[in-house]
């Protein structure tokens, strides 16, 4: 079948269609149709290569899918074949001490599809039975596939490890990526106030209209902890969420008040950075690590997205032809939300 994705790591110019078998289901696994991809800036980094993660090659690229329960494993009966299912990306093995405590996000053998697997960006794709849930009737398979990444990412950043409460003052760095637009809409849901810091000011309207209570610009002059510092009437943020890395992260710590918390869910423009301990230990602050989430946090996204709350932010989509288009997409100024790969019947055959 065709598979979107990379023979050797590189660039962008590096993608290209490629063959790979059709995959069966083992036992507890489902295999699905898919109808609908989209791809993150993980994608990006696989495509790079990520140190220490070696993949298989031919390698299919995307995390999120969508589609229709196409096949069975061994000791799997539902749900009936031709049901609508958003695939759940992260990868447990159920076994060690982390899973048995129901805390899958810090399993010790964690994987992501299309990153240590191949990836949805083809015709068929093979999960365990637990990670396949069904659409809520009001969406879209484009919709549906916009989801899974970014919504657990940040509901499991924001409310368990940021810990982020009613009245609480959240920042979140960067508007128009997946994450940030979900982000908005998970910090509102749990009740804080909500301000959008970024660069440029093309997409404050479409942040206030996600639910940002307010929208503020940076730059050189007027850096993100000033900014922050005056929006919070000089006593500080909560909690910070950054998945810009190098260029914002020491200024997203000077930002938070007593005892608040940066959250690093990305490095998307670097990962070393030099932090002020003096402001660390002063602030009482901290910076938390987070990545996906676990069973339970992502059925609560799912709760959310069933009865409207969280809404899925698609910023285009592209036909399985173009998909390297969505792939350059990431840097385009104007990006928000995610970009998302119809995959045609078609798909199914030959490269
Ligand atoms: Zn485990």
């Amino acid at each position: 079948m065709r598979g979107f994705g990379f023979a050797e790591h590189g660039g962008l110019e590096r993608l290209q269609f490629v063959d790979v078998p059709e995959p069966a289901p083992g036992r507890g696994e489902v295999r699905l149709r898919l109808r609908a991809a989209a791809f993150n800036r993980l994608d990006r980094f696989t495509l790079a290569g990520i140190p220490g993660v070696p993949v298989e090659r031919p390698h299919v690229l995307g995390s999120d899918g969508a589609g229709v329960v196409d096949r069975w494993g061994e000791g799997v009966s539902d749900p009936p074949l031709g049901t609508r299912v958003l695939l759940n990306p992260g990868l447990w093995d159920g076994t060690c001490d982390a899973c048995r405590a129901g805390r899958e996000a810090l399993c010790r053998n964690y994987r992501i599809v299309g990153e240590h697997t191949q990836g949805t960006a083809t015709a068929l794709a093979v999960v365990p039975r637990r990670n396949v849930h069904p659409i809520p009737p009001q969406l879209s398979f484009e919709e549906a596939a916009a989801v899974p990444l970014v919504f657990q990412t940040a509901w499991r950043a924001l409310k368990t490890i940021g810990e982020v409460g009613p009245g609480d003052r959240v920042a979140i760095v960067g508007a128009g990526g997946g994450v940030p637009t979900a982000a908005v809409q998970v910090a509102k849901l749990l009740g804080a106030k909500v301000a959008v810091v970024s660069r440029s000011a093309g997409k404050f309207a479409r942040s206030r209209a996600l639910g940002a209570d307010e929208v503020l610009r940076f730059d050189e002059e007027h850096p993100l902890d000033r900014a922050l510092w005056e929006w919070s009437e000089k006593r500080g943020v909560d909690v910070v969420f950054d998945s810009v890395g190098a260029p914002t992260l020491p200024r997203s710590l000077r930002a938070v008040a007593r005892g608040g918390r940066v959250v690093v869910i990305g490095a998307t423009a670097g990962p070393l950075v030099e932090v002020d301990l003096r402001t660390l230990f002063w602030r009482q602050a901290s910076i938390r690590g987070s990545t996906m989430a676990s069973a339970g946090e992502f059925a609560e996204v799912l709760g959310h997205l069933s009865a409207g709350r969280l809404r899925p932010v698609v910023d285009s989509v592209v036909p399985f032809e173009r998909a390297a288009d969505a792939l350059a997409r990431f840097d385009a100024p104007d990006l928000f939300g995610k970009v998302v790969v119809s995959i045609p019947e078609s798909a199914r055959g030959p490269a």
